[in-house]
């Protein structure tokens, strides 16, 4: 039997793509290239084993009902936790497809890992909620041990950088009440005896983290739902999805059509795993994910190795599984292997394991674990898996038809439950959900740097300038070999990126403090030319506009509001600008004709998808005869703020810029350089300014005219990280990072966004009036802190000596020359968090596991009475 290093021996020595280990003792378990048939896998059963002889034959196992209230398509481990769910919400008649068998496609050979600590507070509560059902919930139910093994898990640390990454790990879990221990080399030693521990820095031990076993998982999932009145019907290929258009153009999910009938049903959920493509396509549903192959091996017999804690060597990017009183080996390499077919009939099946490919694991596995050297591989285990261009799954309705769910694309990480807050997958926007160059770029980079360290500001170089906005070839970055470089021969992009890495104030800390200095004493220019523009117009786009916001809009043409737009929860989906228009007959990019009502609405640029669907579904549910115009690529936006940004502004806009002709938060066509813009006047970062909408062609014009009069009063361009910083620093909030879906505008101190006093019906208003006469029990504070010490979010809040959250947003401010944190704080007892709570508490914020005293701010400590956004210095 061909050991670790033998293996690793023969690369060095064979010709590419050729296993070393064929003529050298390894025996392999089948031969021939492309995906083979079945192979044996390190458990004791798989589904298909468990099958009696009458199951086997084909045809659906049951038959299939004439309809159902929703069908979920894939009977891997995310379609059976899928139907799980939706029995335990309550939702009857439910049915499960699966093409073959239960676990046939990815989740029957995977590795079944749980690590719960993440840095993402959402994927920490998905994995705790994961762990209690795998571990108790299930078995309570059904009397089934769904196979969790408790054996811990341990992060191996080679250098303090990584050291201080899983620190950070161990002060969010506090908050979730995840044990976690920082260990020494000489702990880890005593832990773990087989450990290489001479190059350690130190460990992360996690002692309630654990191993789950497919089968018995999936197993427990289908019975139990069931046994709440579900269906799984194994042998039915789902072939076609029937779509009807409604009476209002709206397209929507109708049937399911399979090889042996058809289901009406107006829900589907494509748990179709590396198939989900494919499924998407019947429907004309874009899902934006690529199939790759993804390995690991499993060794012979270890001796001592017997109740070891799994391991991850993130520096080596390898993985090890305890199995049994073996190993089994993976990791992520950076040249992973695309499955191209993706081929129908796939089930219970293996690749061969590409040598060449996972050799890079080997090294990094024996140097942890010194005993593998001498250890045989018992058999290989290479498997596709569907990876996505960000490295999370893509869950939540389609953007492009009603009904259509996905719950696909989950990386490797499939002990995440479906929980996630809707809509996560409208983050890609929908020009390139189907763009298979950057999709494909894009999951490889992810897939590569899996198990990098994640650093707060690091950004993906794959797939760049496949949108570019109208000031892009005139700003200097240089996007991995852009602008007269040659292609990926200069890598300053690269580079510059590169000196990010750090989780202490990096080097472009001092460049960002410029630029935020020179905005609040001068003025500052931004190209946010990525924003989202909509027109929202028609006979009922005020009906619309009630509806959707949660401010009043209604205000005469030419005012411009900042509100909220909530979901029945009464979360916040968006925060956006809407500015009245006055009908008009003539249209231009600036303008549609329309008859009714008309409003502009400016969004954040990353959540603009996001924003143009969930419009959208509310204006198809409530049948509002109005038009979404999407004009994102037609406008280009460039915003000017600070103390001079009136002089500079009144020198190049043919219009009077004075607070009484010109008040805050107003808008008007004027022209600028001889082009006509919209201008508005809001700040998004605490300051005198105009934001200038111009047509795409108008907008390098416009920007040159302001460069050239901005010379002499000190005008500087300005970047993200500034806005970033001087927004926090106002007290401004971030939608997705202070502000969530799964927030309130009243937890996160908002309510002066909700017409609650009106007696306007809109979407989320009874959510909020629950909530406010019921007491908040949570709510968004902000924090200074004496020391200067960077923080990033997922820190944690001690409060009089308890965690009482954790913090979602920070960064310095420059002006107030301090740390700022944001985060959601709650009252340990349960109870409602009132002013007087959240005034009376000793704070202190935990970064790495050190505390440094905190002072909790109810308003902004920059400009607290907002003198400056209307002109008052
Ligand atoms: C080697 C390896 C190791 C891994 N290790 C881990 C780990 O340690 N931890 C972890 O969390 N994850 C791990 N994963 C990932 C995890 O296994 C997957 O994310 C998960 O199993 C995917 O489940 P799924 O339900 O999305 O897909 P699948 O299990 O592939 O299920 C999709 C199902 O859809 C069915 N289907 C397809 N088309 C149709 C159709 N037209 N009609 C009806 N049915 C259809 C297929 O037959 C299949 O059964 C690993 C993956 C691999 C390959």
């Amino acid at each position: 039997m061909a050991s670790l290093r033998r293996a690793l021996r023969g690369m060095a020595a064979t010709c590419p793509r050729r296993s070393p280990a064929l003529g050298r003792g390894l025996r392999p378990l089948v031969s021939g290239a492309g995906p083979t048939s079945e192979k044996s896998v390190p458990y004791q059963r798989t589904l298909k084993e468990a099958q009696d002889a009458s199951a086997a034959a084909r045809g659906p196992s049951q038959p299939l009902p004439g309809t159902a209230s929703v069908v979920v398509i894939g009977g891997g481990s995310l379609g059976c936790q899928t139907l799980y769910h939706l029995a335990k919400l309550g939702v009857s008649g439910a049915v499960l497809l699966e093409r073959e068998r239960l676990t046939s496609g990815t989740t029957w050979h995977t590795a079944g890992l749980l690590w719960q600590l993440r840095p993402s507070d959402v994927e920490v509560e998905l994995l705790a909620h994961t762990r209690q059902v795998v571990s108790r919930e299930l078995e309570e139910e059904t009397g089934l041990h769904t196979g969790w093994i408790q054996n811990g898990g341990l992060f191996i640390a080679s250098s303090r950088q990584r050291l201080d990454e899983y620190k950070r790990l161990m002060s969010l879990g506090k908050v979730y009440g995840i044990e976690s221990h920082v260990l020494s080399p000489g702990e880890t030693k005593a832990l773990y005896p087989l450990m290489n521990v001479e190059d350690l820095y130190g460990t992360l031990y996690v002692p309630h983290d654990g191993t789950m076993d497919p089968a018995g998982t999936c197993t427990s999932l289908a019975r139990a739902a069931t046994a709440r009145g579900a269906q799984v019907i194994e042998n039915c290929p789902v072939t076609g999805i029937h779509v009807r258009t409604d009476d209002f153009g709206v397209r929507r999910v109708a049937a399911v059509e399979t090889e042996h009938g058809s289901i009406q049903t107006p829900c589907v959920v494509n748990c179709a795993g590396v198939w989900a493509h494919a499924v998407g396509r019947m429907a004309g549903v874009k899902v934006p994910l690529v199939a790759m192959r993804h390995a690991y091996v499993v060794t012979e017999r270890i001796e001592g190795i017997q109740n070891m804690p799994n391991v991850r060597d993130h520096d080596a990017s390898v993985y090890l599984r305890l199995q049994g009183d073996a190993l089994s080996v993976g990791g992520y390499e950076t040249n992973p292997i695309f499955w191209e077919e993706v081929s129908d009939d796939f089930a219970f099946g293996l690749f061969d394991l590409d040598w060449d490919v996972f050799t890079q694991h080997i090294e990094g596995a024996i140097n942890r674990v010194p005993v593998l050297e001498k250890t045989g591989i018992k058999s290989t285990v290479c498997g596709p898996e569907s990876f996505t261009p960000d490295h999370k799954p893509l869950m939540g309705e389609a953007p492009e038809l009603r009904g259509f769910f996905l719950g696909c694309g989950f990386n490797s990480a499939a002990e995440c439950l479906l929980l996630t807050p809707p809509g996560v997958h409208r983050r890609f926007h929908r020009s390139l959900t189907d763009h298979s160059r950057w999709i494909r770029e894009r999951s490889h980079e992810a897939y590569a740097k899996n198990y990098s360290v994640v650093f707060p500001h690091d950004e993906p170089l794959a797939g760049r300038n496949m949108r570019t906005g109208p000031l892009h070839e005139v700003l200097p970055y240089d996007f991995c070999g852009a602008y007269g470089h040659r292609g990926h021969e200069d890598h300053a992009y690269g580079r510059l990126l590169g000196q990010e890495y750090s989780f202490s104030f990096p080097p472009h800390h001092d460049v960002i403090k410029k630029e935020c200095l020179a905005c609040r004493g001068a003025a500052a220019v931004f190209d946010m030319s990525y924003f989202g523009k909509f027109f929202l117009v028609g006979p009922d786009a005020g009906k619309a506009a009630d509806w959707l916001f949660s401010a009043d809009v209604s205000r005469p043409p030419g005012s411009t509001v900042y509100t909220c737009m909530l979901n029945h929860r009464g979360g916040t989906e968006s925060d956006l600008t809407v500015s009245r228009l006055a009908p008009g007959p003539e249209a231009s990019p600036l303008a549609p004709a329309f008859e009714g009502d008309g409003y502009y609405l400016a969004v954040s640029g990353a959540a603009a998808q996001h924003n143009w669907s969930h419009i959208r579904t509310v204006l198809q549910d409530r049948k509002f005869r109005c038009q979404l115009i999407d004009s994102s690529e037609d406008l280009g936006l460039v915003s000017v703020q600070g103390p001079a940004s009136r002089a500079i502004l009144q020198e190049v806009l043919e219009a009077d810029l004075s607070d009484d002709a010109f008040p805050f938060s107003t808008h008007k066509l004027v022209r600028a350089a001889g082009h006509l813009v919209r201008a508005v006047r809001l700040s998004f970062v605490g300051e005198l300014g105009w934001e200038l909408h111009a047509p795409r062609p108008s907008c390098l014009p416009v920007y040159q005219a302001l460069m050239t009069v901005g010379a002499k009063h000190g005008l500087v361009n300005a970047g993200y990280r500034a806005i970033d910083s001087l927004s926090i620093e106002k007290g401004f909030r971030h939608w997705h990072a202070d502000l969530r879906a799964d927030d309130s505008p009243l937890e996160a101190g908002l309510a002066f966004t909700c017409k609650l006093k009106s007696s306007v019906p809109f979407l989320g208003r009874e959510a909020l009036e629950k909530q406010r006469a019921e007491g908040l029990r949570r709510r968004l504070v902000g924090f200074t802190l004496d020391e200067k010490v960077p923080m990033f979010g997922l820190e944690a809040i001690w409060r009089n000596g308890q965690v009482v959250g954790h913090v979602r947003r920070a960064d310095f401010g420059f002006t107030i020359d301090k740390t700022l944190a944001y985060g959601y704080i709650r009252d340990p007892s349960g109870g409602p968090v009132s002013l007087d709570f959240v005034k009376s508490g000793d704070y202190t914020l935990e970064r790495m596991g050190v505390t440094y005293t905190a002072h909790a701010h109810l308003k902004s400590p920059f400009d607290p009475d907002n003198k400056r956004v209307k002109g008052v210095y």
